[in-house]
């Protein structure tokens, strides 16, 4: 439970630590809120050599409504997300998936940054960031690049960032009013908390009827995927019980649905399809 010795640096800019990145390589790795990665260095899972913590560097912690765009700074914890009045307001799907992370000391110190970045598929923010169709913005050696929330996630673990990049912004769109309602909901598991099958869902509903449906899930694939079969079976209908649990059906098309101790993938596919009605069914409640 020691982590193997590292060297350690806390750079004060964003400049700085991607200096030590480079200089490093494979040999750094970044320290955001370290719910995840002090865990595993304990474990000695991962044994990095130098650690730069950007938890110092000022100005990742903000959140701004800019138009119809809300930045949300790399290190803005789970809990920040959560108590944000401008989330809660433009764009409440994102403090209700922050609501259920863990607990409130995992909520206090883990970032939304950290969280993308290591990609874990039991995660809860992957399927919110789908859904909302966010952009994360990486900034490396040679500037700002943004990559949207479709291409970010490549694999269990791993993303389309860099070595040498840092997430420094995620934006999300305002989402509030419109008619347009989102839900997450997840099963957690009854041990870490994790989502078992976690999913998030953003509809647009005008004259009784589904317009667009974006729907997002994590927990039941090595990441998080949009669910794109249900999403059609949703447009152009009237959002009843029916036709909801009919695409809902189709949550795990596709997936390659993982299994472990907790959950066989065929319970797993059967836990996806069955939160995909219900957060559908409580969305298209709040569409208003
Ligand atoms: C007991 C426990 C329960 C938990 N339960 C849940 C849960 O229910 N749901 C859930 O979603 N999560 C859960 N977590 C994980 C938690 O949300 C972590 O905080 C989060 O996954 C990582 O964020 P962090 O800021 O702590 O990142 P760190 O642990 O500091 O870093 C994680 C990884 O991201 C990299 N990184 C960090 N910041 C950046 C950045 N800005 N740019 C590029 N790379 C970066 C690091 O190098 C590292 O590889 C739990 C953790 C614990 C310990």
């Amino acid at each position: 439970m020691i982590p193997a010795p590292f060297e350690y640096h806390a750079p004060s800019t964003v400049k700085e630590a991607i200096g030590l990145l480079e200089r490093h390589g494979d040999d750094a790795k970044l320290l955001a809120g370290g719910h995840s990665l002090l865990p595993i260095m304990k474990f000695r899972l991962a044994q990095p050599k130098v650690v730069v913590d950007i938890g110092r560097i000022a100005g990742l912690d903000k959140i701004e409504a800019k138009g119809s765009t809300i930045t949300i700074g790399a290190l803005v914890t789970h809990d920040a997300v959560e108590q944000s009045d401008v989330l809660q307001k433009q764009c409440p799907l994102l403090p209700e998936t922050a609501s259920v992370i863990g607990d409130m000391q995992v909520r206090n110190r883990g970032t939304l940054g950290g969280s993308l970045a290591h990609a874990d598929p039991a995660a809860d923010y992957p399927g919110a960031i789908l859904a909302l169709e966010a952009e994360i913005v990486a900034t490396g050696p040679k500037g700002n690049r943004t990559i949207p929330a479709k291409d970010f996630f490549v694999e269990m673990l791993t993303t389309a960032l860099q070595p040498t990049e840092i997430i420094t912004e995620v934006r999300v769109p305002a989402i509030a009013g419109k008619g347009i309602g989102s839900a997450y909901l997840k099963h957690p598991h009854p041990a870490s908390g994790y989502a078992v099958v976690g999913v998030a869902v953003v509809l647009q509903v005008s004259g009784g009827k589904c317009q667009k449906a974006a729907i997002g899930i994590n927990g039941v694939a090595g990441k998080a995927y949009r669910a794109s079969a249900v999403e059609k079976a949703l447009v152009g209908k009237a959002l009843d019980e029916k036709t909801v649990a009919d695409a809902a059906a189709h949550a795990a098309d596709g997936a390659d649905v993982q299994a472990d101790l907790y959950a066989s993938s065929e319970f797993r596919a059967h836990l996806a399809s069955v939160y995909t009605k219900r957060a559908i069914l409580k969305a298209a409640s709040r569409a208003t």
